[in-house]
């Protein structure tokens, strides 16, 4: 490991890595999401597509080898390893202030859209959206009648999923903020983004 990111319960944080770099996204603690965000640098004219990763793959999630791919159908990251029992999203939108308020939650609560706004913003980057981002060790498969359940996170402390980026590559992650429900495991805790070769740039937060 070249460099290693910790990203803090309720934040998140932003590296630039060039193409062939491979990418670790580490739970140390395990039950723990973390929302993944990807974008052509140092141009973010390409994001990685939630939508067209599924249907390039023709599944709800890229298996091991298959590509994260953006939104005009170019491999963005392959997915090498994964540690993990598998179990992750990419159906859910990042948590939101609307959403907490709708929980009941009254006053502030983090969330995974302003703590992804935040890091890209320490990245030099505004955008007018937010891409619905890759829900890395999130535990909410649809049943067969398509209800989307809501489970704790399957991860254990210290899986992984490793990642190679296949473009020059911006990527933004969050350690999701929900802390409502067991979803998170009984507390949020960090992630840590591991590269392997010198990246392009971390940003600070
Ligand atoms: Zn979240």
């Amino acid at each position: 490991v070249n460099h290693s990111l910790t990203v803090p319960a309720y934040s998140g944080r932003s590296v630039a890595v060039a193409a062939g770099t491979t990418i670790h996204i580490v739970d140390p603690q395990g039950q723990q999401v973390g929302d993944l965000f990807a974008f052509t640098y140092p141009e973010p004219r390409e994001w990685l597509s939630t939508g067209h990763t599924r249907v390039f793959n023709g599944s709800l999630f890229p298996p091991v080898g298959s590509p994260f791919v953006t939104q005009l159908r170019r491999p963005m990251l392959t997915l090498v390893t994964d540690t993990s029992p598998g179990v992750h999203d990419m159906l859910f939108p990042p948590c939101s202030p609307e959403a907490y308020v709708q929980y009941g939650v009254e006053g502030h609560h983090p969330s995974c859209r302003e703590n992804f706004e935040r890091a890209i913003a320490a990245a030099g980057v505004t955008l007018p959206f937010v891409p619905d981002p890759v829900n890395l060790f999130q535990n909410t498969p649809p049943d067969a009648d398509g209800v989307l359940s809501r489970h704790t996170a399957a991860s254990s402390p210290g899986d992984h999923v490793v990642l190679r980026a296949e473009v020059d590559v911006l990527v933004v992650l969050t350690s999701c903020s929900f802390d409502l429900t067991d979803f998170n495991g009984e507390a949020c805790t960090e992630l840590v983004i591991e590269v392997e070769t010198e990246p392009l740039a971390v940003f600070a937060p």
